[in-house]
Protein backbone atom coordinates (compact mmCIF):
# COMPACT_ATOMS: atom_id res chain seq x y z
CA UNK A 1 0.00 0.00 0.00
CA UNK A 2 1.26 3.63 -1.15
CA UNK A 3 1.04 6.57 2.02
CA UNK A 4 -0.95 9.03 0.38
CA UNK A 5 0.50 12.17 -0.60
CA UNK A 6 -0.49 15.64 -0.20
CA UNK A 7 -1.74 17.70 -3.09
CA UNK A 8 0.56 19.72 -3.05
CA UNK A 9 3.45 17.71 -2.97
CA UNK A 10 4.89 19.32 -5.62
CA UNK A 11 5.32 22.07 -3.29
CA UNK A 12 6.36 20.35 0.19
CA UNK A 13 7.46 16.87 -1.27
CA UNK A 14 5.23 15.54 2.42
CA UNK A 15 3.34 12.65 2.68
CA UNK A 16 -0.29 13.21 4.26
CA UNK A 17 -1.18 14.39 7.66
CA UNK A 18 -4.79 15.34 7.41
CA UNK A 19 -7.25 14.09 4.95
CA UNK A 20 -10.16 16.85 4.26
CA UNK A 21 -13.13 16.19 2.04
CA UNK A 22 -11.58 14.30 -0.99
CA UNK A 23 -7.82 15.77 -0.49
CA UNK A 24 -5.08 14.86 1.66
CA UNK A 25 -2.89 17.63 3.35
CA UNK A 26 0.69 17.48 4.82
CA UNK A 27 0.80 19.73 8.32
CA UNK A 28 1.85 22.60 6.66
CA UNK A 29 -0.73 22.71 3.97
CA UNK A 30 -3.92 21.90 5.53
CA UNK A 31 -6.64 24.42 4.55
CA UNK A 32 -7.52 26.71 7.69
CA UNK A 33 -11.03 25.87 7.70
CA UNK A 34 -9.72 22.34 8.91
CA UNK A 35 -7.44 23.48 11.23
CA UNK A 36 -7.55 23.22 15.00
CA UNK A 37 -4.79 22.84 17.14
CA UNK A 38 -1.99 21.91 14.61
CA UNK A 39 1.12 20.45 16.97
CA UNK A 40 2.82 19.42 14.18
CA UNK A 41 3.20 22.64 12.15
CA UNK A 42 6.01 23.99 14.15
CA UNK A 43 8.02 20.98 13.79
CA UNK A 44 6.93 20.69 10.06
CA UNK A 45 7.99 24.17 9.33
CA UNK A 46 11.53 23.41 11.38
CA UNK A 47 12.14 20.67 9.61
CA UNK A 48 10.97 22.09 6.00
CA UNK A 49 12.82 25.27 6.36
CA UNK A 50 15.59 23.20 7.48
CA UNK A 51 16.20 20.83 4.14
CA UNK A 52 16.09 24.24 2.21
CA UNK A 53 12.34 24.93 1.62
CA UNK A 54 12.07 28.59 -0.26
CA UNK A 55 8.36 27.24 -1.55
CA UNK A 56 5.56 28.02 0.92
CA UNK A 57 2.68 28.04 -2.01
CA UNK A 58 -0.79 27.32 -0.23
CA UNK A 59 0.75 26.66 3.22
CA UNK A 60 -1.28 27.88 6.37
CA UNK A 61 1.43 29.45 8.69
CA UNK A 62 -0.98 31.31 11.57
CA UNK A 63 1.08 33.44 13.64
CA UNK A 64 -0.36 31.48 16.48
CA UNK A 65 2.14 28.71 15.50
CA UNK A 66 4.98 30.54 16.10
CA UNK A 67 6.84 29.99 13.07
CA UNK A 68 9.31 32.58 12.08
CA UNK A 69 11.68 33.44 9.23
CA UNK A 70 14.06 36.42 10.43
CA UNK A 71 18.09 35.62 10.32
CA UNK A 72 17.03 33.01 7.60
CA UNK A 73 18.93 31.90 4.67
CA UNK A 74 17.13 31.23 2.11
CA UNK A 75 18.75 30.19 -0.96
CA UNK A 76 15.65 29.86 -3.55
CA UNK A 77 12.92 32.34 -4.49
CA UNK A 78 10.82 32.58 -1.48
CA UNK A 79 7.46 32.32 -2.87
CA UNK A 80 3.99 32.64 -0.57
CA UNK A 81 1.42 32.96 -3.42
CA UNK A 82 -1.97 31.56 -1.87
CA UNK A 83 -0.18 31.07 1.44
CA UNK A 84 -2.50 31.80 4.19
CA UNK A 85 -0.12 34.24 6.47
CA UNK A 86 -0.93 37.62 8.36
CA UNK A 87 2.81 38.66 8.77
CA UNK A 88 5.71 37.72 6.30
CA UNK A 89 8.40 38.42 8.73
CA UNK A 90 11.96 38.47 7.04
CA UNK A 91 13.79 41.06 9.02
CA UNK A 92 17.79 40.32 9.03
CA UNK A 93 17.45 37.35 6.53
CA UNK A 94 19.15 36.84 3.00
CA UNK A 95 17.12 35.54 0.26
CA UNK A 96 19.46 34.91 -2.47
CA UNK A 97 16.28 34.26 -5.37
CA UNK A 98 14.14 36.87 -4.61
CA UNK A 99 10.34 36.99 -3.23
CA UNK A 100 6.81 36.79 -4.32
CA UNK A 101 4.41 37.45 -1.48
CA UNK A 102 0.63 37.55 -3.35
CA UNK A 103 -1.61 36.47 -0.80
CA UNK A 104 -3.53 38.59 1.59
CA UNK A 105 -1.18 39.22 4.56
CA UNK A 106 -0.95 42.57 5.96
CA UNK A 107 2.87 42.75 6.86
CA UNK A 108 5.64 42.16 5.01
CA UNK A 109 9.05 42.96 6.85
CA UNK A 110 12.09 42.98 5.17
CA UNK A 111 13.96 45.24 7.59
CA UNK A 112 17.77 44.75 7.18
CA UNK A 113 17.13 41.99 4.63
CA UNK A 114 19.56 40.69 1.85
CA UNK A 115 17.48 40.16 -1.14
CA UNK A 116 19.43 39.43 -4.24
CA UNK A 117 16.54 38.55 -6.54
CA UNK A 118 13.15 40.33 -7.65
CA UNK A 119 10.84 41.34 -4.59
CA UNK A 120 6.84 41.55 -5.81
CA UNK A 121 4.48 41.70 -3.03
CA UNK A 122 1.15 42.00 -4.19
CA UNK A 123 -2.20 42.21 -2.10
CA UNK A 124 -6.14 43.18 -2.65
CA UNK A 125 -6.15 44.57 0.47
CA UNK A 126 -4.31 47.30 2.78
CA UNK A 127 -0.72 46.17 3.91
CA UNK A 128 1.77 47.53 5.55
CA UNK A 129 5.52 47.13 4.01
CA UNK A 130 8.83 47.62 5.64
CA UNK A 131 12.01 47.54 4.04
CA UNK A 132 13.84 49.73 6.08
CA UNK A 133 17.94 49.28 6.00
CA UNK A 134 17.63 46.24 3.12
CA UNK A 135 19.48 45.70 0.52
CA UNK A 136 17.80 44.83 -2.52
CA UNK A 137 19.78 43.62 -5.68
CA UNK A 138 17.45 43.56 -8.32
CA UNK A 139 13.52 45.32 -8.84
CA UNK A 140 11.34 45.24 -6.07
CA UNK A 141 7.65 45.93 -6.72
CA UNK A 142 4.54 46.47 -4.21
CA UNK A 143 0.95 46.68 -5.38
CA UNK A 144 -1.69 47.01 -2.68
CA UNK A 145 -5.44 46.95 -3.09
CA UNK A 146 -5.78 49.13 -0.57
CA UNK A 147 -4.06 51.38 2.09
CA UNK A 148 0.00 51.12 1.90
CA UNK A 149 1.54 51.80 4.94
CA UNK A 150 5.52 51.94 3.39
CA UNK A 151 9.00 52.54 5.01
CA UNK A 152 12.04 52.49 2.57
CA UNK A 153 14.00 54.41 4.38
CA UNK A 154 17.83 53.98 4.51
CA UNK A 155 17.25 50.52 1.68
CA UNK A 156 19.37 50.28 -1.14
CA UNK A 157 17.45 49.03 -4.13
CA UNK A 158 19.44 48.36 -7.59
CA UNK A 159 16.60 47.89 -9.54
CA UNK A 160 13.60 49.60 -10.46
CA UNK A 161 11.63 50.56 -7.48
CA UNK A 162 7.84 50.66 -7.71
CA UNK A 163 5.19 51.16 -5.32
CA UNK A 164 1.70 51.17 -6.03
CA UNK A 165 -1.70 52.10 -3.78
CA UNK A 166 -4.62 53.78 -3.85
CA UNK A 167 -3.60 55.57 -1.08
CA UNK A 168 -0.23 55.62 1.07
CA UNK A 169 0.18 57.00 4.68
CA UNK A 170 3.10 57.82 6.66
CA UNK A 171 5.24 57.06 3.24
CA UNK A 172 8.84 56.81 4.97
CA UNK A 173 11.46 57.15 2.29
CA UNK A 174 14.14 59.41 3.67
CA UNK A 175 17.65 58.36 2.36
CA UNK A 176 16.55 55.75 0.14
CA UNK A 177 18.88 54.81 -2.66
CA UNK A 178 17.03 53.90 -6.18
CA UNK A 179 19.60 53.22 -8.40
CA UNK A 180 17.11 52.51 -11.52
CA UNK A 181 14.23 54.74 -10.19
CA UNK A 182 11.47 55.03 -8.36
CA UNK A 183 7.99 54.87 -8.89
CA UNK A 184 4.96 56.13 -6.46
CA UNK A 185 1.71 56.07 -7.40
CA UNK A 186 -1.58 56.86 -5.28
CA UNK A 187 -2.61 59.57 -2.64
CA UNK A 188 -0.06 60.67 -0.23
CA UNK A 189 -0.56 61.84 2.62
CA UNK A 190 1.83 62.44 5.27
CA UNK A 191 5.57 61.49 3.43
CA UNK A 192 9.56 62.05 4.43
CA UNK A 193 10.92 62.41 1.15
CA UNK A 194 14.50 63.87 2.36
CA UNK A 195 17.65 62.98 1.21
CA UNK A 196 16.58 60.75 -1.29
CA UNK A 197 19.00 59.46 -4.36
CA UNK A 198 17.44 58.40 -7.52
CA UNK A 199 18.80 57.59 -10.88
CA UNK A 200 17.51 57.49 -14.28
CA UNK A 201 13.77 57.79 -13.37
CA UNK A 202 11.65 59.79 -10.38
CA UNK A 203 8.02 58.61 -11.77
CA UNK A 204 5.48 60.31 -9.54
CA UNK A 205 2.33 60.59 -12.07
CA UNK A 206 -0.98 60.95 -11.12
CA UNK A 207 0.30 61.20 -7.69
CA UNK A 208 -1.93 63.23 -5.20
CA UNK A 209 0.08 65.08 -2.32
CA UNK A 210 -2.71 66.11 0.04
CA UNK A 211 -1.71 67.75 2.82
CA UNK A 212 1.92 69.73 3.69
CA UNK A 213 4.40 71.04 1.50
CA UNK A 214 6.37 68.80 -0.74
CA UNK A 215 9.99 69.63 -0.81
CA UNK A 216 12.72 67.06 -2.87
CA UNK A 217 15.69 70.17 -2.33
CA UNK A 218 17.90 67.76 -0.76
CA UNK A 219 17.27 64.77 -3.60
CA UNK A 220 20.77 63.78 -4.90
CA UNK A 221 21.41 61.80 -8.15
CA UNK A 222 20.41 62.15 -11.54
CA UNK A 223 17.40 61.51 -12.80
CA UNK A 224 13.91 62.86 -14.92
CA UNK A 225 11.13 63.69 -12.44
CA UNK A 226 7.80 62.92 -14.14
CA UNK A 227 5.13 64.80 -12.80
CA UNK A 228 1.92 64.00 -15.08
CA UNK A 229 -0.97 64.31 -13.96
CA UNK A 230 0.36 64.90 -10.47
CA UNK A 231 -1.28 67.15 -7.76
CA UNK A 232 0.20 69.03 -5.01
CA UNK A 233 -2.75 70.51 -2.56
CA UNK A 234 0.42 72.64 -0.89
CA UNK A 235 4.06 74.37 -1.82
CA UNK A 236 6.35 71.98 -3.98
CA UNK A 237 9.71 72.37 -3.70
CA UNK A 238 12.71 71.53 -6.43
CA UNK A 239 15.81 73.40 -5.89
CA UNK A 240 18.84 70.78 -7.20
CA UNK A 241 20.95 70.04 -9.88
CA UNK A 242 19.90 66.13 -9.81
CA UNK A 243 16.81 66.25 -12.10
CA UNK A 244 17.84 66.95 -16.07
CA UNK A 245 14.00 66.55 -17.24
CA UNK A 246 11.03 67.69 -15.43
CA UNK A 247 7.42 66.36 -17.33
CA UNK A 248 5.02 68.52 -15.74
CA UNK A 249 1.68 68.41 -18.19
CA UNK A 250 -1.25 68.13 -16.26
CA UNK A 251 0.22 69.12 -12.92
CA UNK A 252 -1.73 70.65 -10.80
CA UNK A 253 0.43 73.27 -8.29
CA UNK A 254 -1.93 74.42 -5.47
CA UNK A 255 0.23 76.04 -3.39
CA UNK A 256 3.76 77.80 -4.37
CA UNK A 257 6.06 76.18 -6.45
CA UNK A 258 9.98 76.77 -7.11
CA UNK A 259 12.09 74.97 -9.42
CA UNK A 260 15.48 75.61 -10.06
CA UNK A 261 18.66 74.34 -10.79
CA UNK A 262 21.79 76.04 -9.24
CA UNK A 263 23.04 79.03 -11.12
CA UNK A 264 25.58 78.37 -13.33
CA UNK A 265 24.78 74.56 -13.28
CA UNK A 266 22.75 72.34 -16.15
CA UNK A 267 18.98 73.71 -16.45
CA UNK A 268 16.19 71.43 -15.54
CA UNK A 269 14.06 70.96 -18.88
CA UNK A 270 10.54 71.74 -17.68
CA UNK A 271 8.50 69.64 -20.10
CA UNK A 272 4.86 70.32 -20.67
CA UNK A 273 4.41 69.36 -24.48
CA UNK A 274 0.60 68.47 -24.87
CA UNK A 275 -0.75 70.11 -21.97
CA UNK A 276 -0.34 72.76 -19.97
CA UNK A 277 0.36 72.68 -16.05
CA UNK A 278 -2.08 74.53 -13.70
CA UNK A 279 -0.01 76.84 -10.86
CA UNK A 280 -2.57 77.89 -8.58
CA UNK A 281 -0.24 80.65 -6.70
CA UNK A 282 3.65 82.61 -6.99
CA UNK A 283 5.65 80.16 -9.07
CA UNK A 284 9.58 80.43 -8.95
CA UNK A 285 10.96 79.12 -12.21
CA UNK A 286 14.68 80.02 -11.86
CA UNK A 287 17.34 78.27 -15.02
CA UNK A 288 15.06 76.31 -16.60
CA UNK A 289 14.56 75.57 -19.85
CA UNK A 290 11.40 76.12 -21.34
CA UNK A 291 11.55 75.34 -24.97
CA UNK A 292 8.55 72.01 -24.85
CA UNK A 293 6.92 73.82 -22.31
CA UNK A 294 3.05 74.96 -22.73
CA UNK A 295 2.49 77.91 -20.07
CA UNK A 296 -0.79 79.99 -21.71
CA UNK A 297 -3.35 79.87 -19.30
CA UNK A 298 -1.93 80.25 -16.38
CA UNK A 299 -1.69 83.93 -15.12
CA UNK A 300 1.57 85.41 -16.63
CA UNK A 301 1.65 87.75 -13.21
CA UNK A 302 2.14 85.14 -10.82
CA UNK A 303 5.32 83.97 -12.61
CA UNK A 304 8.34 84.66 -11.48
CA UNK A 305 11.15 83.90 -14.31
CA UNK A 306 14.90 83.91 -14.39
CA UNK A 307 17.82 82.28 -16.43
CA UNK A 308 14.51 80.94 -18.18
CA UNK A 309 15.84 79.43 -21.88
CA UNK A 310 13.12 79.72 -25.01
CA UNK A 311 12.34 78.21 -27.66
CA UNK A 312 13.32 79.96 -30.69
CA UNK A 313 11.01 80.76 -33.84
CA UNK A 314 12.68 82.50 -37.19
CA UNK A 315 15.61 83.47 -34.63
CA UNK A 316 13.36 85.33 -32.29
CA UNK A 317 12.49 83.82 -28.82
CA UNK A 318 8.74 82.63 -28.24
CA UNK A 319 6.39 80.92 -26.14
CA UNK A 320 6.09 77.13 -26.63
CA UNK A 321 2.65 77.58 -27.11
CA UNK A 322 3.02 79.89 -29.91
CA UNK A 323 5.34 76.98 -31.82
CA UNK A 324 2.55 74.33 -30.96
CA UNK A 325 0.19 77.42 -32.52
CA UNK A 326 1.96 77.26 -35.93
CA UNK A 327 1.94 73.67 -36.00
CA UNK A 328 -1.81 72.63 -34.68
CA UNK A 329 -4.82 74.34 -34.96
CA UNK A 330 -6.50 73.26 -31.86
CA UNK A 331 -4.20 74.71 -29.73
CA UNK A 332 -4.49 77.67 -27.39
CA UNK A 333 -6.38 80.96 -28.76
CA UNK A 334 -4.21 83.58 -30.22
CA UNK A 335 -6.07 85.88 -27.99
CA UNK A 336 -4.48 84.48 -24.55
CA UNK A 337 -0.93 83.62 -26.16
CA UNK A 338 -0.58 87.75 -27.37
CA UNK A 339 -2.02 88.44 -23.80
CA UNK A 340 1.46 86.04 -22.48
CA UNK A 341 3.46 87.81 -24.46
CA UNK A 342 2.17 91.56 -23.16
CA UNK A 343 2.48 90.24 -19.73
CA UNK A 344 6.45 88.66 -20.64
CA UNK A 345 7.44 91.90 -22.15
CA UNK A 346 6.22 93.79 -19.50
CA UNK A 347 8.01 91.56 -17.37
CA UNK A 348 11.00 91.91 -19.60
CA UNK A 349 10.95 95.65 -19.31
CA UNK A 350 11.02 95.62 -15.48
CA UNK A 351 13.63 93.93 -15.45
CA UNK A 352 15.50 96.13 -17.82
CA UNK A 353 16.08 92.65 -20.48
CA UNK A 354 14.96 95.03 -23.54
CA UNK A 355 15.98 91.87 -25.85
CA UNK A 356 13.75 89.36 -24.33
CA UNK A 357 11.05 92.42 -23.84
CA UNK A 358 11.26 93.11 -28.06
CA UNK A 359 11.34 89.53 -29.09
CA UNK A 360 8.00 89.46 -26.88
CA UNK A 361 6.92 92.35 -28.15
CA UNK A 362 7.21 91.22 -31.93
CA UNK A 363 5.49 87.79 -30.34
CA UNK A 364 2.35 89.78 -29.22
CA UNK A 365 1.95 92.10 -32.38
CA UNK A 366 2.18 88.51 -34.78
CA UNK A 367 -0.85 87.15 -32.54
CA UNK A 368 -2.48 90.39 -32.83
CA UNK A 369 -1.67 90.26 -36.73
CA UNK A 370 -3.18 86.36 -36.97
CA UNK A 371 -6.14 86.76 -34.86
CA UNK A 372 -7.86 88.31 -37.98
CA UNK A 373 -9.34 86.38 -40.78
CA UNK A 374 -6.81 86.18 -43.85
CA UNK A 375 -7.35 89.21 -45.95
CA UNK A 376 -7.94 91.05 -42.88
CA UNK A 377 -4.38 90.27 -41.59
CA UNK A 378 -3.27 92.12 -44.29
CA UNK A 379 -5.16 95.19 -44.51
CA UNK A 380 -4.65 95.95 -41.12
CA UNK A 381 -2.20 98.38 -39.18
CA UNK A 382 0.17 95.92 -37.49
CA UNK A 383 1.34 94.52 -41.80
CA UNK A 384 3.11 97.53 -42.41
CA UNK A 385 4.24 97.54 -38.99
CA UNK A 386 5.23 94.27 -39.73
CA UNK A 387 6.35 94.69 -42.78
CA UNK A 388 8.27 97.42 -42.89
CA UNK A 389 10.35 96.98 -39.88
CA UNK A 390 9.25 93.76 -37.81
CA UNK A 391 7.29 95.59 -35.62
CA UNK A 392 10.12 97.80 -34.63
CA UNK A 393 12.89 95.14 -34.25
CA UNK A 394 14.53 94.92 -37.18
CA UNK A 395 16.14 97.81 -38.21
CA UNK A 396 17.53 96.18 -41.04
CA UNK A 397 14.06 95.77 -42.81
CA UNK A 398 13.65 99.63 -42.84
CA UNK A 399 16.87 100.19 -43.91
CA UNK A 400 16.33 97.54 -46.82
CA UNK A 401 13.10 99.10 -47.40
CA UNK A 402 14.37 102.99 -47.58
CA UNK A 403 17.27 101.83 -50.23
CA UNK A 404 14.79 100.32 -52.13
CA UNK A 405 12.09 102.67 -52.26
CA UNK A 406 15.20 105.39 -53.22
CA UNK A 407 16.71 102.97 -55.92
CA UNK A 408 12.97 102.66 -57.32
CA UNK A 409 12.45 106.05 -57.39
CA UNK A 410 15.87 106.85 -58.98
CA UNK A 411 14.36 104.21 -61.94
CA UNK A 412 11.36 107.09 -62.10
CA UNK A 413 13.51 110.17 -62.34
CA UNK A 414 15.83 108.73 -64.98
CA UNK A 415 12.59 107.62 -66.93
CA UNK A 416 11.11 110.78 -66.49
CA UNK A 417 13.57 113.28 -66.89
CA UNK A 418 16.46 113.87 -69.02
CA UNK A 419 19.42 113.31 -66.59
CA UNK A 420 21.93 110.74 -66.23
CA UNK A 421 20.92 108.28 -64.16
CA UNK A 422 23.71 109.10 -61.12
CA UNK A 423 21.63 112.30 -61.07
CA UNK A 424 18.98 110.96 -60.69
CA UNK A 425 19.88 108.73 -58.03
CA UNK A 426 21.75 111.70 -56.12
CA UNK A 427 18.18 113.97 -56.42
CA UNK A 428 16.83 110.56 -55.40
CA UNK A 429 18.66 110.29 -51.98
CA UNK A 430 18.31 114.06 -51.57
CA UNK A 431 14.67 113.13 -51.65
CA UNK A 432 14.87 110.49 -49.23
CA UNK A 433 16.62 111.86 -46.33
CA UNK A 434 14.87 115.11 -46.75
CA UNK A 435 16.97 117.53 -48.35
CA UNK A 436 15.93 120.39 -49.84
CA UNK A 437 16.71 120.51 -53.42
CA UNK A 438 15.32 122.74 -55.68
CA UNK A 439 14.65 120.63 -59.39
CA UNK A 440 11.54 121.36 -60.89
CA UNK A 441 11.35 117.08 -62.20
CA UNK A 442 9.55 114.99 -60.21
CA UNK A 443 5.97 116.20 -59.48
CA UNK A 444 3.83 113.31 -57.97
CA UNK A 445 6.74 110.68 -57.44
CA UNK A 446 8.74 112.83 -55.36
CA UNK A 447 5.44 114.18 -53.26
CA UNK A 448 4.55 110.18 -52.85
CA UNK A 449 8.56 109.30 -52.43
CA UNK A 450 8.97 112.15 -49.45
CA UNK A 451 5.93 110.59 -47.77
CA UNK A 452 7.20 107.21 -47.84
CA UNK A 453 10.53 107.52 -46.65
CA UNK A 454 9.76 109.77 -43.52
CA UNK A 455 7.60 106.86 -43.05
CA UNK A 456 10.12 104.11 -43.64
CA UNK A 457 12.76 106.52 -42.39
CA UNK A 458 10.61 107.14 -38.71
CA UNK A 459 10.38 103.54 -38.19
CA UNK A 460 13.97 102.72 -38.82
CA UNK A 461 14.96 105.51 -36.48
CA UNK A 462 12.45 103.98 -33.42
CA UNK A 463 13.89 100.37 -34.50
CA UNK A 464 17.54 101.61 -33.86
CA UNK A 465 16.29 103.52 -31.05
CA UNK A 466 14.64 99.80 -29.67
CA UNK A 467 17.93 98.36 -30.52
CA UNK A 468 20.05 100.59 -29.09
CA UNK A 469 18.36 100.64 -25.73
CA UNK A 470 18.93 96.84 -25.21
ZN1 LIG B 1 2.08 19.65 1.60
Amino acid sequence: MTVPRCKHFDICGSAAYQRVGDDDFCALHVPPKAQKANASLRPAFEQYVQRGGCDFRWMYLPATAGVSFERQTFAQHVDFTGASIQSVGLANSRLLGGLTVDTDANTVDLFQAVVEGPVLVKTPRPISVRLARGEFGERVEVQAGGMLSLDISYATIAGFASFVAPRMEGLNAAAVVCKAGLKLEGLIAGWSLADITVHRLFDLRSCIFAGGIVSLDSLTGDADLDLRGAAFSAAFSLRTSAIRRLYIARTRFGGECDVRAPLGGRPIAVIAEDTRPTFLSETRLTNVDLAACLIVGNPIGRLHLSDAIWPTWQRRRVLYDEIKLRRHADAAPLRSVEEAYQALKKMYQDKGDHSHAGDFHYGEMEMRRHDRSNWRSLACWEFPYWFLSGYGTRPAWSLAWLCFLTFVSACFYYWLGDHSFGEALRFSVAVATLQKRDDPSGGWVKVLQMIASAVVLALFILAVRMRVKR
